[in-house]
C-alpha cells in the first residue's frame, strides 16, 4: 500500500523524489505528528510544480 507514488492531482504524472510539490491537506486534528505519513496517504493531494505554477 504504501510503496505507491503519489500522483499529481491535476495531470495524473507520478510525483518523482526531489520533486517540489504543493500539498493540499486538511490540519490533523488530532495532536502531533506521529500519525502523519498514514494521515498524508489519506487526505493528502499533491500537484505537481508544473501544474502548481500554471494554476497560480
Ligand atoms: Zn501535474
Amino acid at each position: 500500500m504504501f510503496n505507491e507514488s503519489p500522483k499529481c492531482r491535476v495531470c495524473g504524472k507520478e510525483i518523482e523524489g526531489g520533486e517540489p510539490v504543493q500539498l493540499e491537506m486538511r490540519y490533523p486534528k488530532s495532536r502531533g505528528f506521529t500519525e502523519i505519513k498514514a494521515y498524508l496517504k489519506l487526505e493528502a493531494q499533491f500537484t505537481c510544480h508544473e501544474c502548481a505554477k500554471s494554476k497560480t
